[in-house]
C-alpha cells in the first residue's frame, strides 16, 4: 500500500516543494494550509505520517502537535516537525510531545523525504512485533491473536489478517482490491466479492462490535474509531 503524507504548513512555496518530492519518492501527499485544516485532515484521513510546520497562523505547529496527540484517532501517527534554527524551545517542546523528528529549515527536500521514509521504516519495525490496542480490541501480530474485551476471537488466518488491516487502517476506508492485495496477496482483483465474504463472516465473529466494521458504499471497509480523547 502507498504510504500517505500529510503536509501542514502555511507557505505554498514550500508546500509544493516538498509535495513535489515526497511525491516523488513514491507517496501520497496531502497538503494543509493552517493548523486547523491540518487537524481536520489529519483525523479524516489518518495519514502515514505528518510533517508539520511550527510556524502557523491561527494554531501554531506545537498546537496542532499536542491536539493530534491528544485525540484518539491520531495519537500514533509520527510526526516529524519543521523549526527554524533558532527556534530551539519549539524543538524542545516538539520532543516533549512526543514528536518523532524533526529537520530546521532551509532544509533539502532530499533530506526531509529519506528522514520521513526512515521515520515509518522504524515505526514499521517496532509495530511489525508489537501488540496494537485500539479501544476494545487488542491485535497481537505476533501470536495472530485479536481480543475483543479481552475475549479472544476464533479466527481463521486470513480473518485475522483481514481484521488486522482494517484495525491498523482504522479510519481510513480500505477497498476491495487493496484488502485482496494486502490480505490474500493476489495481484489483480479476480474477485472482490471473497472480501464481501470474509467481512460478513468476520462481523458474525465480532457480535456486538460488528458495527465497527462499516460499509463505505462503492469504496470498501472502514474500522470505526471511538473519536473520544484518549
Ligand atoms: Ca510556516
Amino acid at each position: 500500500m502507498v504510504d500517505t503524507i500529510l503536509v501542514v504548513e502555511d507557505e505554498p512555496d514550500v508546500v509544493d516543494l516538498v509535495r513535489y518530492h515526497l511525491h516523488r519518492a513514491g507517496f501520497d501527499v496531502l497538503t494543509a494550509l493552517s493548523g486547523p485544516a491540518g487537524l481536520a485532515t489529519a483525523t479524516e484521513s489518518r495519514p502515514d505520517a505528518i510533517v508539520l510546520d511550527i510556524m502557523l497562523p491561527q494554531m501554531t505547529g506545537i498546537e496542532v502537535c499536542k491536539a493530534l496527540r491528544n485525540a484518539n484517532a491520531t495519537a500514533d501517527i509520527p510526526i516529524l516537525i519543521l523549526t527554524a534554527k533558532a527556534e530551539i524551545s519549539d524543538r524542545i517542546a516538539g520532543l516533549e510531545l512526543g514528536v518523532d523528528d524533526y529537520i530546521t529549515k532551509p532544509f533539502s527536500p532530499r533530506e526531509l523525504v529519506l528522514r520521513v521514509q526512515n521515520l515509518l521504516r522504524r515505526l514499521r519495525a517496532v509495530r511489525k512485533s508489537s501488540v496494537l490496542r485500539v479501544d476494545e480490541f487488542c491485535v497481537d501480530k505476533g501470536n495472530y491473536e485479536i481480543t475483543v474485551r479481552g475475549k479472544r476471537l476464533d479466527l481463521t488466518t486470513t480473518e485475522f489478517k483481514l481484521l488486522a488491516a482494517l484495525v491498523e487502517h482504522r479510519g481510513r476506508t480500505l477497498s476491495r482490491e487493496t484488502l485482496l492485495q494486502d490480505v490474500w496477496g493476489y495481484k489483480s482483483a479476480i474477485d472482490t466479492r471473497t472480501v464481501d465474504t470474509h467481512v460478513r463472516r468476520l462481523r458474525e465473529k465480532l457480535g456486538t462490535a460488528a458495527d465497527r466494521i462499516v460499509t463505505m458504499r462503492g469504496e470498501g471497509y472502514r474500522f470505526l474509531v471511538h473519536q473520544h480523547a484518549v
